[in-house]
């Protein structure tokens, strides 16, 4: 269906966990919004959630497929740390029916949907924004919605990004995935996650098993080019016994490792989740982010259309820095010294036996929150990663 030359409040590309939080919480609030997606695929993505996602975005029961109780780290020796999670869950989402529901809700809330794909924005007379689509099913054929401001929420390969905000392109992780039947005889547990930290399966991130109810998602990521993902989940499967379970779909697609320089081109867009480099490193955790970023961009959207001073679209970028820049430093410098070789894989993974470590790890996860009230755990960790670091502690 098009639409007339409505002009949009705001016209948000991508309907990803962002775009879709970014377009509720505009139409919410009373603004007009059009929410663009290209309809039909489904994101290759493990579907992790914490329960900070649960509370803060209303996810209901429903779209919970599976609720991970513990997770069963292996070491490139095969030696375990089962680090069981002391309150709640970690939440198993499967991404084709999660999103669907993000943009049904942000349609309840006002916003206009578009089955199509982005191609670029164009200046009417005026100077704002058009976006101009190819209208899903017609091809060759341009659509066109004009619009106050953009939100780029299309992906780690935005195209938003690279047309009007920055010629930067961010660091990568490749992912790949095989989605799996879980096998009827009980031989998997259903809440639990299995991480595996060795440099065969992955020279520089980790691997990953994460049961989904009937399904289970096999994984691995790298940076490396050259490195067969394909060939470290084949090999995965092998090793835990699931290479003779049914595969139902086998699907890949980049990880953004650090958050752009820039978020906005300080006039009409704004940036958003994987479009604005926005995933946690060492874990690849970006759904959370994703939405937290949708929703601060929403923010500033309204900030730069209530005050026409667009230099509130930069407030998206330094709001989310400012609660969770450190622990995205932090966590790169540890992705940067455990995942370096086996030697440190061994280590980190002893180190993730520490019951200091895991319940600090697991609070920092579950609630998106450094812990502050206990200092003294903080100390003890600084001093065994001091151990482990220098080969200390034995592996
Ligand atoms: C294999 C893999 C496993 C992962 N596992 C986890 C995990 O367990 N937990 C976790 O938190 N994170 C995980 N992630 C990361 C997470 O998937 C992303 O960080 C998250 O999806 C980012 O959300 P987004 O809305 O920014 O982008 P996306 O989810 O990529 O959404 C972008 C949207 O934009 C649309 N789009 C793109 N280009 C266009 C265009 N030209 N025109 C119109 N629409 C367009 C797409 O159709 C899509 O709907 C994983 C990623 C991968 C690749």
């Amino acid at each position: 269906m098009e639409h007339a030359a409505e002009r949009f409040d705001c016209v948000v590309v991508g309907g990803g966990p962002a775009g879709a939080t970014a377009a509720e919480d505009l139409a919410r609030a009373g603004l007009s919004v059009a929410l663009l997606d290209k309809a039909g695929r489904i994101k290759p993505c493990g579907g992790a959630i914490p329960p900070r996602l649960i509370r803060d975005f209303d996810i209901p029961d429903e779209l919970i497929v599976a609720r991970i109780t513990s997770a069963h780290i292996v070491s490139p020796k095969a030696r375990v740390a089962d680090m069981p999670v002391e309150r709640g869950y970690v939440g198993m989402v499967d991404r084709e029916h999660f999103d669907e529901f993000l943009r049904v809700r942000a349609a309840k809330a006002g916003a206009q949907r578009h089955a199509g794909t982005y191609l670029r924005i164009e200046r009417d007379g005026g100077g704002h924004p058009v976006v101009v689509y190819e209208p899903k099913g017609r091809d060759g054929e341009e659509a066109r919605i004009p619009a106050r401001m953009v939100i780029g929420a299309d992906g780690a390969n935005s195209l938003v990004a690279r047309q009007e905000v920055t010629g930067e392109r961010p660091k990568c992780v490749f992912a790949y995935h095989e989605i799996i039947a879980t096998p009827a005889d009980g031989r998997v547990d259903g809440a639990r996650c299995d991480v595996v930290y060795d440099g065969r399966l992955s020279p520089d991130f980790y691997s990953w098993i994460f049961p989904h109810g009937p399904t289970i998602s096999v994984g691995t990521g790298s940076a490396h080019k050259g490195f067969s993902l394909r060939g470290a989940v084949g090999a995965l499967r092998e090793r835990t016994g699931l290479a003779d379970a049914e595969t139902i779909r086998r699907e890949g697609a980049p990880i953004p490792l650090k958050p752009l320089k820039r978020w906005d081109n300080g006039r009409d867009v704004v940036l958003a989740g994987d479009a604005a480099g926005v995933v946690a490193p060492a874990s690849g955790e970006g759904i959370y982010y994703a939405m937290l970023g949708g929703r601060l961009a929403a923010e500033a959207v309204r900030e730069a259309l209530a005050t026409g001073d667009a230099r509130a679209l930069a407030r998206a970028r330094k709001r989310f820095l400012q609660e969770h820049g450190k622990v995205f430093w932090i966590l790169g410098i540890m992705q940067a010294f455990w995942y370096r070789n086996d030697w440190t894989r061994e280590r980190f993974v002893k180190m993730c036996r520490d019951k200091d470590v895991q319940r600090l790890t697991w609070e920092a996860y579950m609630n998106k929150k450094l812990v502050r009230r206990d200092p003294l755990a903080h100390v003890k960790i600084f001093f065994k990663d001091l151990a482990h670091l220098m080969g200390i502690a034995r592996a």
